[in-house]
């Protein structure tokens, strides 16, 4: 997946927002941080709004790959390329099931 750069200003913003440390609450380390999507990139679009050290962020990758598979079960997706072609996608238009389906219906 691609992931979105935070630019210098944007990762001063957060990192004060922070007091200078991660945002994992109790977490007081102010070194390796990466930037971070309060929610899982793959359910939204967007640049990270949070900064998160290392050891952290290795603890929440691996609780969103089940929070993704749980998402996508709920909403019935199956496919996640799809999906996020679907919603987001500026040129990715399903023009023909779109026509066919509005004027045969
Ligand atoms: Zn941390």
């Amino acid at each position: 997946m691609t992931r979105q750069r935070l630019t210098n200003k944007e990762w001063n913003a957060l990192l004060e927002q922070q007091g200078g440390k991660c945002c994992v609450p109790g977490c007081e380390s102010e070194t390796d941080l990466i930037g971070e999507h309060s929610t899982p990139n793959a359910l939204r679009a967007g640049k990270p709004d949070q900064l998160m050290c290392a050891s952290c962020h290795k603890i929440k990758t691996r609780n969103d790959v089940r929070e993704i598979a749980r998402a996508r079960r709920l909403s019935g997706e199956t496919s996640s390329q799809w999906g996020r072609r679907k919603k987001f996608g500026p040129t990715f238009k399903s023009k023909n099931t779109f026509r066919s389906h509005h004027r045969y219906g």
